[in-house]
């Protein structure tokens, strides 16, 4: 973030001070046992799972935040070289277990660094974050969000959690005889999994790591590692694939369910499950996925595969109210690997900054609108049609290139998620 002085999720360069937003893989790279350049500030949750990641981590390392708490650190000013200070808050995610934002404010203005994030607007979790942004900044602008611009593209549209949830809990009591397996990663969609164990009044079986995680973060009623005890297992992602399917359908019955926000599509005569394979689909498949998705439907794409849109990320219209909420100066996106990166100034230039459609004295009543608290209900509402009308405008002119960039830039975010286990999506 500030070179040389704060790093997030940041690990093979020199800082002052390195802070965790979460501890999904993709978060972590750099990040090992051996640790000895400084300390590490967190959440009180990744502090607890910290030694299960990294076994043998000099933990007089670790620092915790409070949630909501603004921290003060003394560093050295890089351009004067004097004693600077740096004021830190750490802000519910929504994301994963102990995933964070940090508000920072110092010499550089004021920085909002999402890690991957959800704005989830039926969430009790992002009303909190909402509200302690409110607080902490009080009628200050930021000059730079870092955002999770994982699905920052008008194609990603897809339903709450608990939505999702619920369609999961539907499949699966329409195979009452089968096994179900559900793919997920080493760390996130507890709260799926425990929507299920409780509408369905069953155990759900994890592998003996995954138990571990689970009964670090107090969940011990919910899981077990004995199959015999129950038809539902959530298996690693890593093993979730066609073949894995067909082989256990030998044996019995049995339907896979993979949590995601990305569509798959499954290549027609291999079958891999190979989220690269998205290169074969055409627009027009594209475009009716996303229409699937849009209509809450549930998508099969394989005799045993089932895929529902259940996210830890934020879909596009969720950033975008999210932008609008907080009308920062300059957006960055943090997926920044060059495969994959889609920036998220691309599709969210017309909302924020200085050149934007909001004009600084409609910023306070877009968040008093956000809040609820919009006592002008008529300002408010030809402020919104004001917007949508220049955003149709804008849309229909670029609609066309748009369409091609946007398919391009879904096919590179496919191979991102390809790379390794750490999708986390
Ligand atoms: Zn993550």
């Amino acid at each position: 973030m500030e070179r040389g002085m704060i790093s997030v999720d940041r690990w093979g360069e020199g800082s002052q001070v390195y802070f965790l937003t979460h501890l999904h893989a993709d978060h972590t790279v750099g990040l090992s046992p051996r640790w000895n350049k400084g300390p590490v500030f967190c959440s009180h949750i990744s502090a607890r799972l910290f030694h299960h990641k990294f076994p043998g981590f000099d933990t007089s390392l670790i620092r915790t935040l409070e949630i909501g708490q603004w921290y003060s650190l003394s560093l050295v000013s890089l351009t004067t070289g004097s004693q600077t200070k740096v004021e830190v808050m750490s802000i519910e995610a929504n994301h994963c277990p102990g995933a964070v934002m940090y508000l920072f404010r110092g010499v550089f203005g004021i920085t909002l660094y999402t890690g991957d994030f959800r704005w989830e607007v039926t969430s009790e979790t992002t009303q909190m974050g909402k509200n302690m942004l409110l607080k902490a900044l009080k009628n200050d602008k930021i000059d730079t969000i870092y955002i999770d611009n994982t699905y920052c593209n008008p194609s990603y549209s897809f339903p709450s959690r608990e939505v999702a949830a619920q369609q999961v809990v539907n499949i699966i009591n329409t195979y009452p005889e089968h096994d179900i397996i559900i793919g997920i990663d080493t760390l996130g969609k507890e709260d799926l999994l425990l929507y299920i164990s409780k509408i369905l009044n069953i155990k759900i079986w994890v592998w003996p790591e995954r138990l571990q995680t689970m009964h670090l973060l107090g969940l011990h009623d919910n899981f077990t590692t004995k199959s015999t005890l129950t038809r539902v297992r959530a298996v690693p992602r890593y093993s979730f694939s066609v073949e894995t399917l067909e082989g256990l359908n030998t044996m019995h019955p049995t339907i896979g369910i993979m949590p995601s926000g990305l569509p798959w599509k499954l290549k027609g005569k291999d079958k891999s499950c190979d989220l690269s394979s998205l290169k074969t689909e055409t627009g027009n498949d594209l475009h009716m996925n996303m229409r699937n998705r849009y209509t809450n439907n549930i998508e099969k794409y394989h005799q045993y595969i089932y895929t529902v849109p259940y996210s830890d990320h934020s879909c596009f219209s969720e950033l975008v109210e999210f932008v609008k909420y907080l009308c920062p100066n300059n957006i960055k996106g943090i997926v920044s690997s060059s495969l994959s990166y889609i920036d998220p100034c691309y599709h969210l230039h017309n909302i924020y900054g200085t050149s934007s459609l909001f004009p600084k004295h409609l910023i306070k009543e877009e968040r008093a609108r956000v809040e609820g608290e919009c006592e002008s209900t008529l300002s408010c509402d030809s402020f919104t049609q004001v917007k949508l009308k220049s955003k149709r405008i804008k849309h229909s002119r670029l609609h066309l290139r748009k369409t091609r960039v946007s398919l391009l830039r879904r096919f590179k975010r496919g191979a991102k998620l390809t790379t390794e286990d750490c999708s986390d999506d």
